[in-house]
């Protein structure tokens, strides 16, 4: 038993390479995906780690959300492993999208391993499917101008460029991408408007199953979870010493902040803000994961490929010329739209999304409601948030994946007009004005680890990796830099066999890339 958990210890956190000396004690506040994965970073470095949290995951069941216990952000979360930019927008700092690229890669290694060993990792919530992302205005625009940002096009070519990243189409001028399902089924894509897409493998994860694997794994470590809704991190940092004190785990020589949006008044960073959103869970089965297939739905055409391949549409199509930054800087009330369609473990298909800032009094709503429902007596129930604020928007998300794909269409039609159980999630995805702060706060022992937007769960891995290097540098001084792109390519030729990988040549500017030929041809596979 303990061998297995150091093993799937070592998978998971492969990057967590080193060991602290005399078993530090370190607290970690908050038990989303980025805590729990600090937690289990942290212990795999040797420290002696305890969990101090408001709310912890809870099971998916209607007795829970009949009771307000509502599934914290982490487990709402759809959740598609994405390289940056999300679907759901950029996270408007240059710096911030360079690292995320390594905590997304790094995140993704980990994933690919725990998929390829089910005797380590059976029953965990992650799958690996082929991934579309389709857009109305070509990907590689006719005219190339040197100097001009072509977002989408570069996200696309460091796809197709990343050694990790399996199975990779292009449809560029041959519409091989579209064709591939028109031909199965046309017209499958009911979008007309729609003329480019690439696709590549990604992780998907059934979030309530990860979050329970994840939790188990924490237990099996015997770190304990204090519950405890935070107010003020700074007023209560003694008071929270003593507790783990209390409970025979030495004085805390650290602390990592994992509280998410609350980081806004946790860690009093004022730069921490909502983007609401939701997605829908479209049930196919009888009685959630392993269930037998739900009759009404079973004779949707082509329902299957939605059981096995992500759809997405992303917040970029909308831009002229994808030339712009993914995310508009926006208002609240001017809301982005795409269409996010992936299959949840056995059971489900999530339909979403849409992701807006939000305003003051909605922000203090929502604040108050976390608060308050932290401390589980709050006088705000969700249910009032969602009828206040999310109705509208959640019907534009519908209608917007309905005119999207066929077999979307029909599922959602079908358990409308059958009356079946589907279930609404919402929630306030943790944006920071400057991106994600991750980062050991100067001259103090705490490390800061939230504000991962639309991609916490992308991310997961890779932060919490980071966040035991900090902990490390404030320790001993030692300090391993990010694996950034550059030293994933050395990497790669120097010992990694994992992948058939053929380089494409040496990419100069945005020109080169546009006269490269051979990109179009580029289509990989994991052997
Ligand atoms: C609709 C939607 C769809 C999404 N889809 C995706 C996706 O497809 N892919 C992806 O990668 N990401 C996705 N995300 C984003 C992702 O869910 C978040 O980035 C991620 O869950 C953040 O994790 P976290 O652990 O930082 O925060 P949380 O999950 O919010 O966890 C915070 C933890 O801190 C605790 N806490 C909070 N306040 C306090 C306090 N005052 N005192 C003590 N403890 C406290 C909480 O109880 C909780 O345990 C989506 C988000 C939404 C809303």
């Amino acid at each position: 038993m303990e061998n297995k958990l150091q093993k799937q210890l070592d998978i998971l956190f492969y990057d967590t390479d080193f060991n602290f000396e005399g078993n530090p004690s370190i607290a970690v506040i908050g038990a989303g995906v980025a805590g729990l994965s600090t937690a289990l970073s942290l212990h795999k470095a040797g420290a002696k780690v305890t969990i101090i949290s408001a709310q912890e995951s809870t099971e998916h069941n209607q007795a829970n959300l009949d009771k307000g216990t509502y599934p914290i952000t982490s487990q709402v979360a759809g959740a598609l492993w994405e390289y940056p930019p999300a679907v759901c927008g950029a996270h408007n700092d240059a710096d911030s999208e360079e690292n995320a690229k390594a905590w997304t890669v790094s995140t993704l290694r980990a994933l690919q391993k725990v998929v390829r060993q089910p005797e380590l990792f059976p029953d965990v919530g992650v799958h690996m499917y082929p991934s579309g992302f389709y857009y109305k205005q070509k990907i590689v625009p006719p005219e190339i101008e040197e100097g001009e940002a072509y977002p989408t096009m570069s996200k696309m070519l460091n796809i197709a460029k990343n050694p990790y990243i399996s199975g990779f189409i292009y449809n560029g001028d041959d519409d091989k991408l579209l064709k591939m399902y028109r031909d199965i089924t046309p017209p499958f894509i009911i979008d007309k408007d729609i003329v480019d897409g690439f696709q590549h493998d990604a992780a998907l994860i059934d979030t309530d199953v990860w979050m329970g694997f994840l939790r188990s794994l924490t237990e099996q470590c015997g770190i304990p979870v204090i519950q405890r809704a935070v107010e003020d991190f700074y007023a209560e940092k003694d008071d929270i010493s003593k507790a783990v004190e209390d409970q025979g785990r030495g004085t805390p020589v650290s602390f990592v902040i994992c509280t998410g949006v609350n980081s806004n008044y946790v860690a009093k960073d004022k730069g921490v803000y909502p983007r609401r959103g939701a997605v829908y869970r479209f049930p196919h089965t009888k009685g959630g994961p392993g269930g037998d297939p739900l009759p009404e739905v079973a004779n949707i055409p082509h329902l299957d490929l939605l059981k096995n391949h992500a759809f997405c549409m992303p917040v970029s199509e909308l831009n002229d010329n994808l030339t712009e930054p993914s995310i508009p800087e926006n208002e609240p009330g001017d809301p982005s739209h795409f269409a996010f369609i992936v299959p949840r473990g056995d059971h489900s298909i999530v339909v979403g999304g849409f992701s807006e800032a939000i305003g003051a009094d909605e922000a203090n709503d929502s604040f108050n409601y976390y608060k308050e429902s932290n401390r589980m007596d709050g006088p705000y129930t969700r249910v009032d948030i969602d009828k206040k604020y999310y109705a509208e928007r959640v019907q534009e998300m519908t209608e917007k994946a309905v005119s999207f794909l066929q077999p979307v269409a029909d599922l959602i039609n079908v358990h409308k007009a059958k009356g079946l159980h589907n279930y609404l999630y919402t929630g306030l995805r943790p944006f920071r004005v400057g991106g994600c702060r991750l980062e050991l706060e100067e001259g103090t022992n705490i490390v800061h680890n939230y504000g991962h937007g639309g991609s916490g769960v992308s991310w997961s891995i890779g932060c919490a990796v980071e966040s035991t290097h900090y902990v490390r540098k404030l320790l001993n001084g030692h300090y391993k830099s990010k694996p950034k792109d550059k030293q994933i390519q050395q990497l790669l030729q120097n010992n990694c066999r994992e992948y058939v990988y053929t380089p494409l040549k040496k990419i100069q500017t945005v020109g080169d890339l546009y006269h490269q030929e051979k990109l179009n041809k580029t289509h990989r596979q994991t052997p």
